[in-house]
């Protein structure tokens, strides 16, 4: 048998390279937040670093780069070394930033790779604690008579709360200001101050201000109530009276394109590990959030459900007509 030099060369490489991914993770993993600490997805990724710090058997740190709706840290990320060590986490706008963003220093889906999505939930209609209303039926009376002298929170251009705001607004057929912010935590300190007036804010947040009275709840966004005690007597919109209205808010993982099938295999073991963690579960559960336990924990799928939202979400934005350059 004839082998080249060059044959050996390569397969030499493939052994180094195969031996490298078998050691992973040999360095800490970090988990990049594209919004400011202490908000919805900055808690849902700590809770997950938490989680997979067993499966993983190393450290699994968290980190915000914050900005333009979020992008700047999805961009980040789209950038990174495709090693396995720096992942994303992020919500529904990795599918509406498209739409909404002529000008995105990256693709969806193409620049990523898909380890599976972690949890859905509804967000909720909230508002600073003095807001001169206490029902659905007066909020949009108070909507329908102040209009843009009402200041509706959000975290920037294609982020949840910008979503939920603008589906409720395009709903309610009213045009409200909107205030965007570099993550619903600093909005929510300004909300319960009383410096903006309300935000449709994802229950990870929401759940503890409501339980704390520091906001007043007018209403969950999804089909069914938000699943936590404190919240079963709110109804949805749908049930105050704005059927089929719909905003559920979903969070997966990612990483950059171009990482090794071995690392992302180990990465997608870990997490279907976390998911099932019943402290994780429980922590969730506890601020209104379901755990993912379908098919759309698999990769392929969850690319998948990320291209049916792109398109869903494409016309609502465009409906809209909202986009930033
Ligand atoms: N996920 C954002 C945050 O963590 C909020 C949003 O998207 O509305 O601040």
């Amino acid at each position: 048998m004839k082998v080249s030099i060059k044959s050996l060369f390569i397969a030499g490489l493939a052994c180094a390279a195969s031996a490298v991914w078998a050691e992973f993770p040999d360095k800490p993993v970090v988990l990049l937040v594209p919004y400011a600490a202490g908000g919805p997805s900055d808690k849902i990724a700590r809770d997950l670093a938490e989680a997979l710090r067993k499966p993983l058997n190393q450290t699994v740190l968290v980190d915000n780069a914050v900005g333009a709706g979020g992008t700047i840290g999805v961009a980040k990320v789209a950038r990174a070394p495709a090693d396995g060590y720096t992942l994303l986490v992020h919500h529904i706008g990795m599918a509406t930033a498209p739409a909404l963003y002529r000008k995105l220093s990256y693709k969806v889906p193409e620049d990523f790779e898909y380890l599976g999505l972690i949890n859905e939930a509804p967000s909720v209609v909230i508002t600073k604690p003095t807001a001169p209303v206490n029902n659905f039926a007066e909020l949009r009376k108070w909507i329908a008579d102040q209009g843009t002298k009402i200041n509706l929170a959000h975290a920037g251009l294609g982020s949840a709360s910008h979503l939920c705001g603008l589906m409720l607004q395009s709903t309610l057929k009213q045009n409200l200001t909107s205030v965007p912010y570099k993550g619903t935590a600093p909005a929510m300190t300004d909300l319960i101050g009383g410096q903006v007036d309300m935000m449709c804010e994802q229950a990870a947040n929401a759940v503890p201000q409501i339980e704390g009275k520091k906001v007043k709840v007018f209403g969950s966004t999804g089909l069914q109530r938000v699943n936590v005690p404190s919240l079963k007597d709110v109804p949805t919109l749908a049930e105050s009276g704005l059927p089929g209205f719909n905003v559920q808010i979903w969070h997966g993982l990612y990483a950059p394109k171009g990482t090794p099938p071995a690392v992302l295999a180990k990465l997608n073991t870990a997490l279907r590990a976390a998911l099932k963690d019943p402290d994780f579960i429980k922590r969730e559960e506890a601020i209104g959030l379901s755990v993912i336990s379908d098919k759309r924990i698999e990769p392929a799928e969850h690319r998948k459900f990320v291209e049916a939202e792109m398109v869903r979400w494409a016309k609502v934005i465009k409906d809209a007509g909202e986009y930033a350059d």
